[in-house]
């Protein structure tokens, strides 16, 4: 099975001059999305991941089932105020201005093994606030997990001291 028969490229959005990669068909499609799934949990095996954190709102569907697998927990990294308890949080460029991402204080134990996960990587900007979230809590990042990389931007220069699993790039 070819998952990039899965991804739809959308010219011109959400912006003019982007091509948006818009993974719904991957999701919507059980074989796809289980076969993306199961290349990352080996990844996980391997590197003898304790628990799995996604940022907002697409790290969300690619880490969970990941960590069903697996058996082990999954923590949301979410926007500022979007967690009800205590957090910790981390501010990051963004091309126009900047947000903040936030985890609970208690989602990582010290120590624990952690793997990121989202559906694609950009600048790399949310996902090196995401293992500065991590990190401050004393979880030891083993690795990052996307579906995509996006070449041009240049993303894994951000995060160039982790282990990068990308199942696909354009
Ligand atoms: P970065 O912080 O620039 O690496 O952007 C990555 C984040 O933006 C990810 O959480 C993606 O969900 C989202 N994103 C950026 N470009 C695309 C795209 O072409 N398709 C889907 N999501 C994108």
């Amino acid at each position: 099975m070819n998952l990039r028969d899965y991804v739809a490229s959308i010219p011109n959005y959400p912006t003019e001059g982007v091509i948006f990669r818009d993974i719904s068909p991957l999701m919507g499609n059980g074989e796809a999305y289980r076969e993306a799934t199961q290349a990352i949990v080996e990844f996980a095996k391997e590197k003898q991941v304790d628990m799995i954190v996604g940022p907002e709102a697409r790290g969300f569907i690619i880490g969970c089932p990941v960590a069903y697998e697996l058996g082990i927990g999954f923590a949301p990294a979410r926007k500022k105020g979007k967690l009800p308890r205590e957090t910790i949080e981390v501010s990051y460029g963004l091309e126009y201005g900047k947000d903040v991402l936030t985890l609970h204080k208690d989602a990582i134990k010290p120590g624990q093994r952690v793997l990121i996960c989202d559906d694609l990587l950009a600048t790399g900007g949310t996902i090196a606030a995401t293992t500065k979230l991590v990190e401050e809590l004393g979880g030891v990042v083993v690795g990052c997990a996307f579906l995509i990389e996006l070449n041009d931007l240049h993303g894994r220069d951000k995060i160039k001291d982790y282990d990068i699993l990308a199942l696909m790039d354009y």
